[in-house]
């Protein structure tokens, strides 16, 4: 099945740290991610945005760049006519970073509306003793900050997802707190019980973690997404 090819292409690499490159992952397991893909050079990476059609977003992809932002891997707003330029300035950008750095292409994605969404974070730390520790609470820049935030045993119930949101401080921001539009709720939960599954099934994942994780009125879409297999 896919999910399983991606994560053997990954070991392939010899690299055991996976990113933005296999958010087929998710897709596989239903989880929503933004429109978009991982390319190569600046003319596909046009091509990607003049499919999406708007503004992008594009993303340094190498595993050796564990934190995007921090070194300016990160693009948000890119007009299509200045893709092609973007794209090389966040290669120069992990070159003076990391000089060796393996550079697997640049993502272009599709932005999310981040203004009438909560940035979550969804992930999963494998525990020797307890297993797949499942983690969620508020994310983004809020992350260290706040850390607002639950951990529940995989697999869960329903039930148990739906405690999690109830859980952290922050519920109310979801729930439409100050004359925000509540978060797609049922989606949210549906969410943390697809990745319940999808660690379940691969323990060969030690770490993943979806980071945004975007909560919208209209449903969820994954932003970045970063495993660890063993
Ligand atoms: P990293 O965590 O490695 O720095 P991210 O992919 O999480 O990289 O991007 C950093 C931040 O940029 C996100 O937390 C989010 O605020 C913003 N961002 C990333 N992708 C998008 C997107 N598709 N639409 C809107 N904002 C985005
Ligand atoms: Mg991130």
């Amino acid at each position: 099945e896919r999910a399983r090819e991606i994560l053997e292409s990954g070991a392939r690499r010899g690299s055991n740290r996976l990113g933005v490159e296999a958010m087929e992952l998710l897709d596989a397991y239903g989880i929503p991610t933004p429109q978009g893909d991982v390319v190569s050079s600046p003319v596909e990476a046009e091509a990607i945005a003049e499919e999406i059609g708007d503004d992008v977003v594009m993303k340094i992809v190498s595993p050796d760049i564990l934190h995007k932002s921090d070194i300016g891997g990160v693009e948000v707003g890119v007009p299509v006519e200045d893709v092609r330029d973007t794209y090389e300035d966040l290669v120069v950008r992990a070159r003076n970073y990391q000089e060796d750095a393996t550079i697997l292409g640049v993502q272009v994605q599709e932005m999310v509306d981040l203004d009438n969404g909560v940035e979550t974070i969804l992930g999963m730390n494998r525990d020797p003793q307890f297993g797949p520790l499942l983690l969620f609470g508020l994310g983004g820049i809020f992350v260290e900050v706040l850390e607002d935030n639950t951990v529940s045993v995989a697999p869960v119930s329903e039930t148990e997802a739906k405690g999690m949101l109830d859980d952290i401080d922050s519920a109310p921001l979801l729930r439409g707190a100050r004359g925000r539009d509540p978060v797609d709720e049922a989606t949210l939960v549906e969410t943390i019980q697809r990745l319940s599954q999808l660690v379940t099934d691969f323990p060969a994942i030690v770490e993943l973690d979806i980071n945004p994780l975007v909560a919208t009125p209209d449903g969820v879409q994954a932003v970045d997404l970063r495993l660890t297999l063993d």
